[in-house]
């Protein structure tokens, strides 16, 4: 069995949702994961925001707005009036679910509610088309087998013990169908795996059910060597490592969800990204392939922060770091870029939540300068450090660009480079000059 992803352009007409139902049918027996129609999640945290404003009547218009769509949908999708009238009821009760929070204060609870209805209206358009068109689908719904823990991570006992057992309940059925992105959390509430987390969906899924390979179907012929929406003339990258693909979606390659490669990879699972709109593509494979002496992708990690730590303390003192480290361990920051010398450290940190106590708290350790608004570029291939060349390669492509911060050394797959915000585009194009050709 494989698992099919199809993301939010894939199935945001109805005519698209009819090439995804051609697409999936005949294919054997696979577990196809939906995302929101494009433009929904959107919406509904645009509902939540009127909401948490006590603004209810733009909410409402929002809705009335969202109901007239998803109604012309209906009626270019279906043959039948019986299907029209199924599809409408699944829909009215995900509207109701979503218009009950319009006379009470929206909480954080209410809001994940609301946002977990664009996969289930997704997913039941699809379910009512595949069953008139003859496909023996099976709904597998994901709020009775995914969920997070306490600590926001994937109980993956309980996905595969619930998972498997839905779909032998199920056995007999062409298609299993399931809601990408919606969870259940350690609470039992409705939750999510963060906005484009259908991807991470398909991988934890696939996973579970020892999937022979995971289809991230979306609006692109495969993971690009550089960011299609900043750079003309990207191409698809044929095959990547694991490795590879985690660090290029990590830093903002946004085809994937950043977390979505590491269940994969920890269970050898084959990851391919195929376009939609181009099906016989050959996409990009994200698997265990031998690696080979090249660049293969640049991405770029938006609304990063550098914060420096200058202490003349620093010299020669030994737990200097641990102190650094433990103030973000504190407040439940990561850090994703270092860089050390022996007077100070640079780190940079994308979540912004607690900047200002963690700079109070690094002020005591020494003088700290804080850079906002910077962005990481990521340079990724085979960089194993023996291979001659290829820093001198990116670093003169960006002979020009001012460069706040380099890493290199922690992984054999990326060079990371800090720039400001206004010179990303021109750093993204000089790199796939220079890299690329
Ligand atoms: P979906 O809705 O199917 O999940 P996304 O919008 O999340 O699709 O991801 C696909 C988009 O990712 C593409 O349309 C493209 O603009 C963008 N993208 C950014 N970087 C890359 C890259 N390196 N390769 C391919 N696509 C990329
Ligand atoms: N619908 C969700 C979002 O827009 C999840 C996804 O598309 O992967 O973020
Ligand atoms: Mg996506």
């Amino acid at each position: 069995m494989k698992v099919l992803k199809f993301g939010g352009t894939s199935v945001g007409t109805a005519e698209r949702i009819k090439k995804v139902a051609s697409l999936i049918m005949g294919r054997g027996c696979n577990l196809v994961v939906l995302s929101a129609m494009s433009g929904t999640t959107n919406t509904l945290v645009s509902v939540s925001g009127c909401l948490y404003g006590n603004d209810s009547r733009s909410a409402n218009d929002i809705i009335d707005g969202l109901r007239r769509k998803y109604a012309a949908i209906i009626d270019e999708l279906y043959a039948t009036d019986e299907s029209k009238h199924k599809a409408v009821g699944a829909i009215e009760d995900c509207f109701a679910t979503i218009t009950a929070h319009f006379n009470t204060p929206l909480d954080e609870r209410g809001e994940k509610r609301i946002l977990a209805q664009g996969e289930l209206m997704s997913t039941a358009l699809m379910y009512y088309y595949l069953r008139e068109s003859g496909c023996n689908v099976a709904m597998i719904p994901a709020l009775e087998y995914m969920r997070v823990d306490a600590n926001e991570e994937p109980d993956t006992l309980y996905i595969k013990s619930n998972l498997t057992r839905l779909i032998d309940e199920n056995k007999g059925a062409d298609l299993y169908l399931t809601q990408g992105y919606i969870c259940l959390n350690a609470r039992g509430e409705v939750d999510n795996l963060r906005r484009g987390g259908s991807d991470y969906t398909a991988s934890l899924a696939g996973c579970a059910i020892n999937a022979e390979e995971v289809e991230i179907w979306t609006d692109i012929d495969g993971m690009h060597n550089n960011d299609p929406r900043f750079v003309p003339n990207t191409r698809p990258v044929n095959e990547l490592h694991f490795d590879e693909a985690a660090e290029l979606a990590y830093f903002g390659a946004k085809i994937l969800h950043p977390t979505c490669i590491l269940p994969a990879r920890e269970n050898n699972l084959p990851v391919r990204l195929l376009n939609t709109m181009q099906p016989e593509a050959k996409g990009t494979l994200i698997y265990n392939t031998p690696k080979t002496h090249t660049i293969k992708a640049v991405a770029a990690k938006d609304n990063i922060t550098a914060i420096k730590i200058k202490s003349g303390r620093m010299l020669l003192a030994h737990g200097f770091m641990r102190k650094v480290f433990e103030i973000f361990d504190n407040y439940r920051t990561s850090v994703d870029m270092v860089a050390t010398s022996e007077v100070g450290v640079s780190v940079t940190v994308d979540n912004h939540r607690y900047l200002e106590n963690i700079v109070d708290d690094l002020s005591k350790l020494g003088d700290v300068t804080v850079d906002r608004d910077m962005v990481i570029i990521c340079v990724v291939g085979d960089l194993e450090w023996q291979n001659c060349g290829f820093e001198s390669r990116a670093l003169d492509a960006l002979r020009d660009v001012p460069v706040r911060m380099i890493s290199y050394g922690g992984s054999n797959f990326n060079i990371s480079f800090l720039v400001k915000k206004e010179d990303k585009v021109r750093a993204l194009n000089q790199l796939s000059r220079h890299l690329f050709g």
